[in-house]
C-alpha cells in the first residue's frame, strides 16, 4: 500500500444543503468556502469539480476557541461539500439503498421559520436515511443582535443582552415544536447529550460568519463518531454518482461526477447509466480545476490528474459520453465478470434516473 493509501484511513464524509429559497443555503456555502480559503495554509487544499473541500486543519483552526466544548481529535482528513444546494441536485446523488450524501445541513430561516420546502426536503432526507443537522440561519437578523467579530455562536450569544439571548431561543423553540410535530427530537446543540437521539440545532449567520465554528465542529464531530465504519477509506475500482454532462469546447462530453468510494484512475474501463442502456468506457482524462488562490476566480481551468481518491468531485473526459445520464452511478470495473455485473445493476436502476432526467 502507498503511504497515500496509508494516511487515508477515512475518507471525507460528503455534506449536502438543503432548505427552502431564500433562507441562505448559497450565502452559507459560499461563507463556507470563503472561510476556509482564508484560513488554509498554502497547497494544503485540493480542487474538486461540483464540491469544495474543507480541509481537518481549516475545522481546527475556526474551531479553536470550542476546544473545551468538544474536545475530539479529528481523524477524518475534512468535510467535501457539494457546490450546489437544493433538492434538485441532492436527488442526483443517489446510490442504492440512500444516498451519496453522508450528512445534510438543513438551512432554515430562524425568523421564518420552516417553509414549504423545508418540509420538503426534510421528507427527501428521511427516504434516504441521510442524517442532518439544522442551521438556523440570520441570526443576525434578529432585533438588537450584535455580530461579534468571531466564528463562535456560542462566544457572540454569551456578548448578547439578555432579551436578545431570550427572543434567539423563543425562535429555537419553535423550531423543536416544527421537528416535533413531524417526529424528530431536536434541541440547541450545546444541550444535547445524546446526538443519536437528537437533531442538533446550531444558530449561525451566513452573512456574519457567525456559528460557522460550531456547525463545521459538529459536522465533522459527528460523522467520524457515528459513521466511521461508512467512512473508513476502500482501496478498491472507484464508485461513483454522475453530477452533469456538459459538452466541452474543444473537448467533446464530459461528466462531472462524485467519487465516494475507492480510487479512480486513467485508462480505467468505467460503466455507467446512458439514454439508451449501460455505456463502456474507458477513462480518457481525469479533469480537476487548476489550484487558485482566490475563491472569487472562477473554476475553469482545468488541469489533468492521474489519479484520484475517495471523497471527490471530478470531470471525466472519455469517448462515448454523449448520452450519458446525470443521475446515474458509475463503477470502475477490473473484469469481464465485473463490468457485467455492473452492467446488470445500472440497468435496474437507470429506469428511475431517466424518470427525474425527462422531469427536470
Ligand atoms: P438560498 O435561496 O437558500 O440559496 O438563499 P441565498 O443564500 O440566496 O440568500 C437569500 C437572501 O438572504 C440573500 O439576499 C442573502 O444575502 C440573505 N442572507 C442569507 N443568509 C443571511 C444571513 O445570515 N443574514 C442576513 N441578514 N441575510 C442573509
Amino acid at each position: 500500500m502507498s503511504t497515500q493509501l496509508q494516511s487515508r484511513r477515512l475518507r471525507q464524509p460528503i455534506v449536502v444543503v438543503l432548505g427552502h429559497v431564500d433562507h441562505g443555503k448559497t450565502t452559507l456555502l459560499d461563507k463556507i468556502r470563503g472561510t476556509a480559503v482564508v484560513k488554509k495554509e498554502p497547497g494544503e487544499m485540493t480542487q474538486e469539480v461540483g464540491a469544495s473541500f474543507v480541509p481537518t486543519s481549516v475545522i481546527e483552526k475556526i474551531a479553536e476557541p470550542l476546544k473545551k466544548i468538544f474536545p475530539i481529535k479529528l481523524e477524518i482528513p475534512g468535510l467535501l461539500f457539494i457546490d450546489t444546494p437544493g433538492h434538485e441536485l441532492f436527488s442526483n446523488l443517489r446510490k442504492r439503498g440512500g444516498s451519496v450524501a453522508d450528512i445534510a445541513i438543513l438551512v432554515v430561516d430562524i425568523v421564518e421559520g420552516f417553509q414549504k420546502q423545508t418540509y420538503e426536503s426534510l421528507e427527501i432526507l428521511r427516504s434516504r436515511k441521510v442524517p442532518f443537522l439544522v442551521a438556523a440561519n440570520k441570526i443576525d437578523r434578529i432585533p438588537g443582535w450584535k455580530t461579534a467579530d468571531t466564528y463562535s455562536f456560542l462566544e457572540s450569544f454569551k456578548a448578547q443582552r439578555k432579551d436578545v439571548q431570550t427572543q434567539l431561543d423563543n425562535y429555537v423553540y419553535r423550531l423543536v415544536g416544527q421537528l416535533a410535530e413531524l417526529g424528530f427530537n431536536s434541541d440547541r446543540f450545546d444541550r444535547i447529550k445524546d446526538f443519536t437521539k437528537t437533531v442538533a440545532i446550531v444558530p449561525v449567520s451566513a452573512k456574519t460568519g457567525e456559528g460557522i465554528a460550531e456547525l463545521l465542529a459538529l459536522l465533522a464531530g459527528l460523522t467520524q463518531n457515528y459513521m466511521k465504519s461508512k467512512l473508513r477509506f476502500a482501496e478498491g475500482p472507484a464508485k461513483g454518482v454522475i453530477l452533469e454532462v456538459k459538452e466541452l469546447q474543444g473537448l467533446g462530453y464530459t461528466i462531472d461526477v462524485i467519487i465516494y468510494d475507492g480510487v479512480l484512475k486513467k485508462n480505467d474501463t468505467i460503466v455507467l447509466g446512458g439514454l439508451n442502456g449501460p455505456i463502456v468506457t474507458k477513462v480518457r482524462s481525469i479533469l480537476v480545476p487548476k489550484p487558485l488562490q482566490d475563491i472569487k476566480v472562477v473554476k475553469t481551468d482545468l488541469t489533468q490528474i492521474d489519479e484520484v481518491y475517495a471523497a471527490a468531485g471530478v470531470k471525466i473526459y472519455a469517448p462515448d459520453l454523449e448520452n450519458a445520464l446525470a443521475g446515474s452511478p458509475l463503477f470502475a470495473a477490473e473484469s469481464e465478470q465485473q463490468i457485467e455485473e455492473y452492467k446488470k445493476i445500472i440497468q435496474e436502476e437507470i429506469s428511475s434516473v431517466k424518470y427525474y432526467n425527462a422531469n427536470i
